[in-house]
């Protein structure tokens, strides 16, 4: 049977499935495109993503098609430099187009042993204590043991599973295009420059996707569309250029026309059985800050290592349960900066005040630091209880005598780094590393590190690190594991 079914390929599935195949889970991803759609809705990853793809051994694949950026704060579109603090070794955020970014994830994923299937549409599931029945649209069945719904905001697994998505319907809807002009580049500008001074839902950025002569271009539609699957006409786009700006630019030749609200909406729950949701199917949000492609990817890192246990029988009273726990919260935060920014965004003159005061604000390196950490979600921190500081949150990368953590973390697996050389973590060597070095940017005797880089533990006592190993890695086994370098 396979283990895990995930549904959807876009870069939440994808990620997953990468992450399951680290453990050897059979994993088969189920999209109902026949081929990648090609476009790009998501623009870049920001610096806990790039952390994500370092961990991962993924971070020069991405390196080699994308420019760095370095723009604090990134809020409410007040950009500021960037914060002279920021916890991270990688202080700089990627522009790599999202369909890049789903050929990188599918490749790695592939690489692994992951079977991608497309042209194959979920439309039901159903569960019993042992595995999940996957529907198909052509009348098809599959099993599984597990299923993770990553198909998007409008997310059939999701719907099929009942769990309430409340939240915001769209008050506003942007219509979004890639296309070429007539009118030449500075001329646009200028007549950005000068809309954007009322209208920051308007906007236009050359070279979209890489593609010289593409304008990708945002502009406020008419209204909300009542039927929200329906197609946006390039004559639409026109008059609502025309509308906004005054001039269509002499248009043509569109390559993509889409459109997005800003809805904002939650899934009540994370996991319903043996299904769980992520990425987009979980949560959903108007795409200012960039933040929906970014925090996808992140629920997955999240969620792989503990399904895998999961699957391979050693996950731990709660582990599962943690993804919901730790994920729900810090998508909720998500949510709620964005409903911030829309607020940033508006035009009426209580908005242009507010905005006003808040770039000011942004120019003390503790706020801009702030709001960076959080739209980068290099802030982000679990609560796994009282303790050290680190606790629950990702460690950055930090020079090692021999080599750098992130490299010791390719394998998903846990990792005691001990700087003491005195303990151990001999019954989980099965699932955890044990790394003897020192590090002068790290201080703490010994921290022990989940796949995803999270702070489990943080200290010198042996018993309590037996304590905290037992809490994420289950139960020792008899095996007995050596440390992979020698005490210093
Ligand atoms: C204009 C715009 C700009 C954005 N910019 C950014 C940005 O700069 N940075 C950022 O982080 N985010 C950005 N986002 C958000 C980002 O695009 C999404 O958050 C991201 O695509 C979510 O990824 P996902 O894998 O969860 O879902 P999706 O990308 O929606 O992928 C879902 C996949 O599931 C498949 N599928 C759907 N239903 C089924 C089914 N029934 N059976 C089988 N397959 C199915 C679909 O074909 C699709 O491939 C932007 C969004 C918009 C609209």
């Amino acid at each position: 049977m396979i283990d895990v079914i995930v549904v959807g390929a876009g870069p939440t599935g994808l990620m997953l499935a990468g992450e399951l195949r680290l453990h050897g889970v059979r994993v088969v991803v189920l999209d109902r495109l026949t081929e990648p759609s090609g476009h790009s809705r998501g623009r870049g990853l920001h610096a806990r993503s790039v952390e994500l793809m370092d961990q991962r051994g993924l971070l020069e694949r991405f390196l080699a098609v994308s420019e760095k950026f370095q723009v604090g704060g990134f809020f409410g579109g007040i950009h500021t430099p960037w914060p002279e603090r920021l916890d991270t070794a990688h202080p700089y955020g990627l522009t790599t187009p999202q369909h890049i970014t789903e050929r990188l994830l599918g490749e790695h994923a592939r690489e692994r042993g992951a079977e991608i299937r497309r042209g194959c549409e979920v439309a039901g599931l159903s569960q019993d204590e042992h595995g999940v029945t996957v529907e198909l649209a052509d009348g098809t069945h599959l099993r599984s043991r597990y299923v993770v719904g990553c198909d998007g905001g409008r997310s059939t697994v999701r719907k099929r599973l009942g769990v309430g998505f409340p939240g915001e319907p769209a008050r506003v809807e942007t219509l979004l295009g890639d296309m070429e002009a007539t009118e030449d580049p500075a001329t646009i500008a200028a007549v950005v420059t000068e809309v954007r001074k009322t209208q920051l839902r308007f906007g236009a950025v050359a070279n979209a996707d890489g593609n010289e002569g593409v304008f990708r271009f945002v502009v406020p539609a008419d209204g909300v569309a009542e039927d929200r699957s329906a197609e946006t006409t390039f004559d639409e786009f026109r008059k609502q250029l025309r509308a906004t700006a005054g001039t269509d630019f002499g248009v043509h030749s569109p390559r993509w026309l889409s459109r997005f609200g800003d809805a904002t909406r939650q899934a009540e729950r994370y996991r319903a059985g043996r299904v769980l949701l992520a990425g987009d199917a979980a949560h959903i949000h108007p795409p200012t800050g960039g933040q929906g492609l970014n925090l996808g990817v992140q629920d997955a890192f999240n969620l792989g290592w503990k399904l895998a246990a999961e699957v391979d029988g050693w996950a731990p009273p709660g582990l599962l349960d943690s993804y919901h726990a730790e994920r729900h919260p810090v998508g909720a935060a998500v949510l709620e900066n964005t409903r911030a920014q829309i607020t940033l965004l508006g035009t009426d003159p209580g908005a242009a005040a507010l905005r006003k005061l808040f770039a000011r604000l942004m120019d003390f390196d503790e706020v801009n630091g702030y709001v960076t950490g959080m739209i980068t979600a290099v802030g982000v921190r679990y609560d796994l209880g009282d303790g050290h500081e680190l606790l629950g949150r990702r460690l950055r990368d930090v020079r090692l005598k021999r080599g750098r953590l992130y490299e010791l973390l390719r394998a998903g697996r846990g990792l005691l780094l001990d700087q003491t050389g005195r303990l151990t973590a001999a019954g989980w060597a099965d699932r955890v590393d044990h790394v003897v070095d020192v590090s002068e940017e790290l201080d703490v005797p010994a921290v022990l590190l989940r796949p995803d880089g999270h702070v489990a533990w943080a200290g010198e006592d042996q018993r309590d690190l037996e304590g905290r190993l037992a809490t994420w890695f289950g139960a020792p086994s008899a095996s007995r594991g050596t440390p992979r370098a020698e005490p210093v």
